[in-house]
């Protein structure tokens, strides 16, 4: 079977992209997916769709954001968990997260960003600065936030190339803190309708919170399934769901996640185990691994191991905590989403108990053998607190292993010795 990534050269030129440019990072991504994914033996037949999304990522879902365009509704490119979604939805708008996994794009950014900052901030950048993500080209504008220092400077120099709206996250989590934050969920509110030209009602707030708390509950059922002993589905697949959640349609995601939980179900009814009943498992915490980073995956899985679960926000951050929908009216309304984004629990910020607990639940939870904490290079807030998920971890016994790596392939080698080793230590 040959993969291929479906080019739309007239779309792209349309879009101002540098076209013979991203046409090779296109046929470099194809071979890259069938290396990582199409290899892999006995994947849930439900996984074609998610197949599909990857073969029309250029093309099919950027015509669907054209055609959202033309008809007036906002399209807004995203970089963090903390944004508050329902009120882009509920003003008939759309969320895309912009990749930022790639080390083909960081040559770009690093011509004007200094070197030593995140990859991840970098790689985002650069397909901007090379236009070489339609993505980028198509949004109305680009949300981002103060959740660390790289992100928050680099909006300012982003904001030359496209508009990019920044909104506050507080580091702390005291009331006055929460208030700030409910003041910018409805400053958000009304950018939002501005750029879409329209109020939100409170029926639109209410139905999109359902959407996407629907959305939230399917990923919910999705890791608990690969929780099962023998895992029925691949840490890879697994991360490659998470990664599309970020920019697919989230009603036909939902239901496409709901399938592929079914044929889960049937699987572990017969025991059915990817790859052995018997594999080595993982959970992987720490920083995003944004789209296409596979990198700690195909290592660890390469390994025979299998990945039960991703602590991140590429990952449970996302979809652990649902929206309350008992309330009605658009304060109340407001006041959930505040209360629901609250209770992310990202390094940016202090203190940041909560995360060390929920380490040690997702590891119970997941029956991992151990945990391996992955940082980005450079992640000043995940490197740092990197102290005390490995304290908690040693707390409670639980085998664990510190990765910090950034997306170039000069580090593989001496990853997998490490990796290899750490899976022969907690083998059972
Ligand atoms: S790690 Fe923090 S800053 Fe990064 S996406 Fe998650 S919540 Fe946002
Ligand atoms: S991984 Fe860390 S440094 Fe990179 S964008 Fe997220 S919080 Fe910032």
């Amino acid at each position: 079977m040959t993969f291929e990534i479906k080019p739309y050269p007239e779309l792209w030129q349309s879009l101002d992209m540098d076209v013979e440019r991203f046409d090779k990072a296109r046929l470099m991504l194809g071979e890259a997916y069938e290396k990582t994914y199409l290899s892999q033996q006995n994947r849930p037949g439900a996984m074609a769709y998610f197949d599909n999304m990857i073969a029309e990522i250029h093309g099919g879902r950027i015509k669907e954001l054209m055609a959202a365009k033309a008809e007036g509704r906002p399209v807004i490119g995203t970089f963090c968990v903390y944004i508050p979604e329902e009120i882009v939805l509920a003003a008939g708008g759309i969320c895309v997260g912009l990749c930022g996994g790639s080390q083909g794009s960081v040559p770009d950014a690093e011509k004007t960003l200094p070197r030593n900052i995140c990859p991840m901030v970098k790689s985002a950048f650069g397909f901007k600065a090379g236009r070489i993500c339609p993505y980028f080209q198509a949004v109305d504008f680009v949300y981002g936030e103060t959740t660390c220092d790289a992100k928050k400077k680099t909006w300012e120099i982003l904001d030359k190339m496209v508009p990019t709206y920044v909104m506050e996250i507080p580091q702390c989590k005291n009331p006055r803190d929460i208030a700030l934050w409910n003041e910018e969920v409805k400053a958000f509110k009304a950018k939002v309708e501005e750029v879409a030209g329209k109020t939100i009602s409170e029926s639109d707030l209410a139905w999109a919170i359902k959407t996407m708390n629907n959305k939230r509950r399917a990923l919910q059922r999705l890791n608990s399934l690969r929780h099962h002993k023998p895992c029925p589905i691949s840490g890879k697949d697994g991360l490659l769901i998470e990664q599309i959640a970020f920019y697919d349609e989230p009603i036909r995601f939902t239901e496409k996640v709901n399938e592929l939980c079914d044929e889960l179900e049937g699987r572990i009814k017969v025991g059915e185990a990817v790859p052995t009943k018997n594999a080595t498992r993982v959970m992987i915490a720490g920083t995003p691994m944004a789209l296409p980073n596979w990198k700690i995956h195909n290592l660890v899985e390469g390994a025979g191991a299998v990945i039960v679960n991703e602590e991140s926000c590429i990952g449970t951050r996302y979809f652990k905590d649902l929206i309350d929908e008992s309330v009605s009216t658009m304060n109340e309304m407001l006041a959930a989403l505040t209360d629901r984004y609250k209770e992310i629990d990202c390094s940016c910020f202090t203190p940041n108990n909560e995360r060390l607990n929920q380490v040690v639940k997702e590891f119970r939870d997941s029956q991992a053998h151990g945990v391996i904490n992955y940082s980005l290079q450079f992640c000043h807030t995940y490197n740092i607190e990197e102290i005390r998920i490995r304290e908690a971890c040693e707390k409670e016994g639980i085998p664990y292993m510190f990765i910090e790596s950034d997306y170039s392939p000069e580090d593989i080698g001496q990853l997998q010795t490490r990796i290899e080793a750490f899976l022969e230590q907690i083998r059972d």
